[in-house]
């Protein structure tokens, strides 16, 4: 076995694009597990001055920031207070424009449903330069995580990401549920769980099969990971039956039959980790 005890030292080789002052890095920091960020993350997150940060960025993450960094909390969690994506806006602004390193550090992917979209074109307007690092998003890890292949040849050859709620809060007015329904075979849906009576109603009302596969899995990637499955048309009795945590990716779909198959992360495979006594 090769000894790894320095080998975070030869990152201080690699050739980073400098974090400069006045400049804002939006980076995205994966479903969860610490391991999951990357490399121009974790090199970020040592040279922010400040890093504003979502509620769903693992506080193990956080403690890879360079100590004297100002770690500002910037939570949106659904039905919780939340901060004002305004004054998100501001204080990124705000700080950069006073020399500052600023990281705003999202959960996922910054573009996935993360409003990386709206904070970018916030900076752009107001001049401020800006880098973007992708992150795994949960809608791709987090099925990793749960065994559950995002494609299949044999299965799909397309997928379909979805939000379970819009700007209100409510179900996306927007959608053309026929059309989604139509569209592929896979359907994976962020923030889903609390209208997912509804939305599991209306993608058999556009004619999905009550028994195709869905699955539920909270807190991928992390010792609190679970899944809940059952058919689509079996969702109401699910959801009675079973108190979902969150946040939770819903995936609808044939794939979901190889998860009994390629599951790998679980308490029975993984006891140490899922009792907390390894990091990921
Ligand atoms: N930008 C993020 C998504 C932000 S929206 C990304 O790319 O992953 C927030 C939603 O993401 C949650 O409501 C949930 O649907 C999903 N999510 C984020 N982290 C998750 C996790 N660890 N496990 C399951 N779902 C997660």
């Amino acid at each position: 076995m090769n000894n790894y005890n320095n080998h975070f030292a030869r990152l201080d080789e690699a050739h980073f694009p400098p974090f400069l002052p006045n400049t804002v890095w939006l980076v995205g920091a994966g479903p969860g597990a610490p391991g999951l960020l990357s490399l121009l993350g974790y090199y970020a997150l040592g040279q922010a001055d400040i890093i504003i940060h979502d509620a769903l960025v693992n506080s193990q993450i956080l403690k890879m920031a360079n100590p004297d960094a100002k770690l500002i909390y910037a939570g949106k969690r659904g039905g919780k207070p939340s901060t004002d994506q305004g004054d998100i806006c501001k204080t990124m602004i705000a700080n950069a424009n006073e020399g500052k390193r600023v990281l705003r550090l999202k959960g996922g992917d910054p573009f996935m449903f993360g409003r990386g979209g709206e904070e970018c074109l916030a900076l752009a307007d107001a001049g401020i330069k800006f880098r973007l690092v992708p992150g795994i998003s949960a809608g791709i890890g987090g099925l990793a995580y749960a065994g559950i292949p995002l494609t299949m040849r044999q299965t799909n050859h397309s997928a379909i990401f979805l939000t379970g709620h819009d700007e209100s809060g409510t179900m996306p007015s927007g959608v053309d549920w026929q059309k989604i329904a139509s569209a592929s075979p896979v359907i994976v849906m962020f923030m889903a769980v609390k209208h997912l009576g509804s939305i599991t109603k209306k993608l058999l009302q556009a004619g999905r099969k009550p028994d195709e596969m869905l699955a539920i899995v909270s807190n991928a990637s992390l010792p609190e990971q679970t899944i809940v499955e059952s058919s689509l048309g079996g969702v109401e009795k699910l959801l009675e039956e079973n108190e979902i945590a969150t946040p939770a990716i819903v995936i609808v779909g044939p794939v979901n039959s190889y998860r009994k198959t390629i599951d790998w992360f679980s308490p029975e495979k993984e006891p140490e980790l899922f009792r907390g006594e390894l990091g990921e």
